[in-house]
């Protein structure tokens, strides 16, 4: 079920109208829909079934405590990037077992406060990483348990710049490597092996990649097996895709459900790290139409977000469905590039768009959830939006919006 519909021809998030939430809050905001994230975060979890597996959540895709704390309460775990994200899912009452992490620049700070605090797994991306994740728990007199991040060589069919299983990306440690890790692994006092795990990139429409990802992950785990060294769990990483066009990605029970039957066999507890296909249809923003403005070229839909607030189209070309959240006016159509106040040529959110609004109306870019507010930033000196989290009928405001003084507080004068 959708939960974004017309209601009246009024644009709705479940059961609240986005003109009255603009009203209320201004433009541009973010708005996100409980009931669609819970429906998700079952579609990953329910075709598992009995299967031993855990759901963490990828907290770059959409970071606001709130939406943390609703997936912490459906049970889900974490697979954080930084100690920002670690701190954020402390504060939406994430305990550290349920957090695993990722990324190829874990500080020594950020190895020792995680570890100390008593996180799941570390998932490793270099030979440095494993040395000096040995001396921090030494240090500490803890034993780390890791996971290497391996490379699969997989080309997973997206955009060159969230693709990041192929031997020329800067991610993970090649096969042969990786083995030899694991062995010195073993020897290290400190070190408690666990896992093998891959992330291959963002927005897959097709399971080849998948599965084949799996089959090369599977071969690994048995040929260490046989030196003795047992691996526990399975980490897949995220990256099912979501329709933003006419994409038809698998569903993630077909997902799960291919990664199941081949693991099955070997008894490895499956970890998933879903962040876009959680989060991504589950969240509007909403925003109003400046200016409407004839060019001898091109005509313009100047709006009040811009790059700075959602960059995926500037940063990957990316389509987004852009509606009017009026379906009945008198306005007339207006072809146009949808554009952003950024000073750049490459603030353009939507191009060769029919649009049916007045200067006033209200658009909603449509399934921005994921990686929209996570990656939006003050440039231009433009405080960040406000987000929303409406369930059913009620709306909580999960983040005000910005502040010239939040901005610009930070800042010092010289003497
Ligand atoms: C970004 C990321 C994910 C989530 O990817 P999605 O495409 O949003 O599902 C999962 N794991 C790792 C290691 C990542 O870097």
């Amino acid at each position: 079920m959708n939960h974004f519909n017309y209601i009246n021809n009024q644009l709705h998030a479940e059961q609240v109208a986005l003109s009255e939430i603009a009203k209320s809050y201004g433009t541009p905001t973010y708005v996100y829909s409980k009931a669609t994230i819970e429906r998700h975060y079952h579609a990953f979890n329910t075709p598992f079934a009995d299967y031993p597996h855990r759901i963490c959540y990828s907290v770059k895709a959409n970071s606001n405590i709130a939406v943390l704390q609703q997936l912490k309460r459906l049970g889900a775990g974490f697979d954080i990037v930084s100690l920002g994200e670690f701190h954020r899912v402390i504060k939406a009452g994430g305990k550290p077992e349920d957090i695993v992490f990722s990324g190829l620049a874990k500080t020594t700070e950020e190895l020792t406060v995680t570890l100390d605090a008593g996180i799941s797994c570390f998932n490793l991306e270099s030979e440095n990483e494993l040395h000096r994740l040995q001396t921090v728990a030494e240090k500490l007199g803890k034993t780390a348990t890791i996971s290497i991040r391996i490379n699969p060589d997989v080309d997973a069919k997206t955009h060159h710049h969230i693709t990041t299983g192929k031997k020329q990306n800067k991610f993970g440690i090649d096969i042969e490597t990786a083995k030899r890790l694991y062995k010195e692994a073993r020897k290290m006092p400190f070190i408690e092996i666990a896992g093998v795990d891959y992330h291959i990139g963002s927005q897959i429409t097709t399971l080849e990649p998948i599965t084949k990802a799996v089959d090369t992950a599977i071969e690994l785990i048995q040929e260490l097996k046989e030196s003795g060294i047992q691996i526990k769990h399975l980490d897949v990483g995220g990256g099912l895709g979501i329709p933003y066009k006419d994409e038809v990605p698998p569903h993630p029970t077909e997902y799960v459900n291919s990664i199941v039957e081949r693991v099955k066999p070997y008894n490895l507890e499956i970890i998933l790290e879903p962040g876009r296909c959680i989060i991504g249809n589950a969240g509007v923003l909403i925003t109003k139409v400046e200016y409407l403005k004839k060019g001898e070229m091109k005509n313009f839909a100047v709006i009040d977000a811009g790059m700075n607030d959602y960059i995926r189209p500037s940063l990957y070309d990316a389509w987004q469905n852009i509606i009017e959240v009026n379906n009945n006016t008198d306005a007339e159509k207006f072809e146009c590039d949808v554009v952003g106040p950024i000073c750049e040529s490459s603030d353009v959110l939507g191009k060769e768009r029919t649009l049916k609004v007045n200067e006033g109306d209200l658009l909603a870019l449509t399934s921005v959830g994921a990686y929209g507010f996570s990656m939006s930033s003050n440039y231009n000196t433009r405080p960040k939006p406000a987000e929303v989290l409406v369930d059913g009928d009620k709306v909580h405001l999960i983040r005000r919006r910005e502040t010239y003084e939040d901005m610009i507080g930070p800042e010092n004068l010289l003497d």
